[in-house]
């Protein structure tokens, strides 16, 4: 067994359909006694239903999160208009967008955030946040931006459609895989991160095929907390960095990036990390090879495999690889430009990654 360091952050997990109902006493449990309620203009219904359970709590509603990765001018319109309304707690109910928001404005002000999401990204476990300024994403870690309260009530995601639900599912299975060959991997998160794809793994196909199964839509959000469990405690590697630099330098839509570029970025450790790709094939249902397989299961739920087909264009694949590897993360495989400029051209086409030889 190698030495390794598990840092265990403080956060309550109230899980379960339904459990919106306990929103006021979660936020009474914080102290809290002005609520701003943050979304998205087509979450609003969310918001609107949080705003009423939380009655004389709520200091109203800023539904205005119409784009992801956390543009500066977005945040900057955010900020003043939440801090008119005098919050003391900011209630995050959405996808990674809207929680981005409450995290880059609880980074300067260290408000407490409870977090009610709606898709499967998993920001809501990560100290984790991002600002996109100059078309640039710049990331970094702090406990402030943490929410202090996460509430998964699946009966959230069940108008999550299904070109959604699949592509969202994915990001979080991508947490998963890079957890298991993290520099600071450690035992538990390796054991989240295979349960996590488990679960992943057996519950999109039915969540894509029945968008309203209860069950199937409660077991891919525990599958996604699993998911951002993982992100949030061990390093991530050359897939985040990758998803990073086409959502924020080429605006590519944050879930359909992780689900195109997760095979081929498996497939790039696949020598280096045998270890990790026997756990991830196992937890896959048994492949015989964990990039072929996850290539396959991301055709089955109809995600996208190609990043022609999200909006990449040809031109900007020299400039990705070159963003990806001047700051590169951590990587099993060392990082090198070639070998990054060939990952993406095989995804911009969308060819599996299938082992040599085959
Ligand atoms: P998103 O929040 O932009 O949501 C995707 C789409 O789904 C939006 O159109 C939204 O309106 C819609 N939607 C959300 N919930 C819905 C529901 N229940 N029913 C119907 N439609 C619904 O996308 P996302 O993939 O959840 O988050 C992406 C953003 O989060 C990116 O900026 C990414 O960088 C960030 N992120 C951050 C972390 C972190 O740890 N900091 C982790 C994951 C993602």
């Amino acid at each position: 067994m190698h030495s390794f360091v598990f840092d265990q952050p403080a956060q309550r997990v109230i899980f379960g359909p339904g459990t919106l109902a306990v929103l006021r006493d979660e936020v009474t449990r914080l102290g809290a006694r002005r609520v701003v309620v943050i979304t998205t203009p087509y979450e609003i219904r969310f918001a609107e239903d949080a705003a009423r359970r939380l009655g004389d709590l709520s200091a109203g509603i800023y539904p205005e999160v119409a784009t992801q990765h956390v543009p500066a001018e977005l945040l900057a319109r955010a900020k003043e208009r939440v801090r008119t309304l005098g919050a003391d707690c900011y209630l995050a109910i959405g996808g990674g967008s809207t929680i981005g928001v409450a995290k880059a404005m609880a980074l300067e002000t260290e408000l407490p955030i409870v977090a009610v999401p709606t898709t499967y990204a998993g920001s809501e476990m990560t100290s984790i946040y991002g600002i996109t300024e100059g078309g640039v994403k710049k990331t970094g870690r702090d406990r402030k931006v943490l929410p202090k309260t996460v509430i998964y009530d699946a009966n959230l995601t069940l108008t999550l459609p299904p070109q959604i639900s699949g592509p969202s599912g994915v990001n979080a299975m991508a947490h998963c895989v890079e957890a298991l060959y993290a520099q600071d991997a450690n035992p538990i998160i390796s054991l989240i991160a295979e349960e996590g794809i488990r679960a992943l793994a057996r519950s999109l196909p039915l969540v894509v095929a029945q968008p309203d199964n209860l069950e199937a839509r409660s077991d891919a959000q525990y599958g996604a907390w699993l998911g951002g469990a993982a992100l949030g405690a061990v390093g991530m590697s050359i897939h985040h960095k990758l998803c990073h630099t086409l959502g924020g330098s080429f605006n590519l839509p944050h879930a359909e990036t992780h689900a195109v570029i997760l095979p081929h970025a498996a497939a790039y450790n696949r020598e280096a990390a045998p270890e990790a790709m026997r756990r991830i094939a196992g937890a896959l249902g048994g492949a015989a090879d964990a990039p072929e397989e996850l290539f396959d299961m991301i055709k089955r739920i109809g995600a996208p495999t190609a990043l022609k087909s999200i909006g990449m264009p040809a031109d900007g694949l020299d400039r990705a690889a070159k963003l990806a590897t001047d700051n590169p993360y951590y990587s099993p495989r060392p990082i090198e430009y070639q070998a990054v400029r060939e990952l993406l051209d095989r995804a911009f086409e969308g060819r599996r990654p299938t082992r040599k030889g085959l």
